[in-house]
């Protein structure tokens, strides 16, 4: 107990974020497992690029007709990132999934009154192709916090109905008429909740 408590005071007095992208195994795993339908934190290339500064008073019509995305490149993202990695060049082996950026990436966009959600859980086909997976990840962990609006409740339930039969496969069958409330983060309200 006490050699365990050491090694941990060690790890987080002296070693910190270096733990995390040289010995912990988390992020060589995740290296070899992913493939382009893997959900992780993920930057919206396509709707923040490409990345510049904000200009007083300038809309975002004005910005697209620059040629500009909703990156306002503040680096904020990076700042918070614990193991110092820039998401905006893609998923990357260092990336804990502490989701810190997807806050301070949102934090930034209600400022600029865009929509959140320019960092978020998404897979590349989710980016790319529109796979809603991602987006459904988001709502269920948005009402886990209990902030889930009228609206993104509503858009939850849709999402839900829509492909719940795609995404649970074979699995249908046998979850049908069933509850598992403790295989997905969110209360059951409908005869799947499950993660998708
Ligand atoms: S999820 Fe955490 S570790 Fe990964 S890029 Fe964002 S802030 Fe960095
Ligand atoms: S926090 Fe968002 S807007 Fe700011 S640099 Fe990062 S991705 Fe761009």
């Amino acid at each position: 107990m006490l050699l365990f408590a050491l090694v941990f005071y060690l790890i987080f007095a002296r070693f910190r974020e270096q733990a995390c992208t040289f010995i912990c195994p988390y992020g060589r795993f995740q290296s070899v497992l992913l493939d382009e339908h893997s959900i992780v934190v993920a930057y919206d290339h396509k709707r923040g690029e490409k990345r510049g500064k904000l200009h007083r008073s300038e809309t975002a019509d004005q910005r697209r007709a620059t040629g500009l995305g909703d990156c306002v490149d503040c680096h904020q993202c990076v700042a918070v990132c614990p193991t110092g990695i820039d998401i905006r060049n893609g998923t990357q082996m260092e990336c804990v999934h502490c989701t810190a950026c997807i806050d301070a990436c949102d934090a930034t966009m209600d400022k600029i009154g865009r929509p959140r959600g320019l960092i978020r859980y998404a897979s590349l086909n989710g980016i790319e192709k529109g796979d809603p997976r991602g987006e459904f990840i988001q709502l269920q962990l948005t009402r886990t916090k209990g902030e889930l609006g009228k609206e993104q409740a509503h858009r939850e339930s849709a999402l839900l109905r829509k492909h719940q039969a795609l995404w649970l496969g074979e699995l249908g069958a046998v979850l049908d008429n069933q509850n598992y409330p403790r295989l997905g983060p969110a209360r059951p309200h409908a005869h799947c909740d499950v993660w998708p």
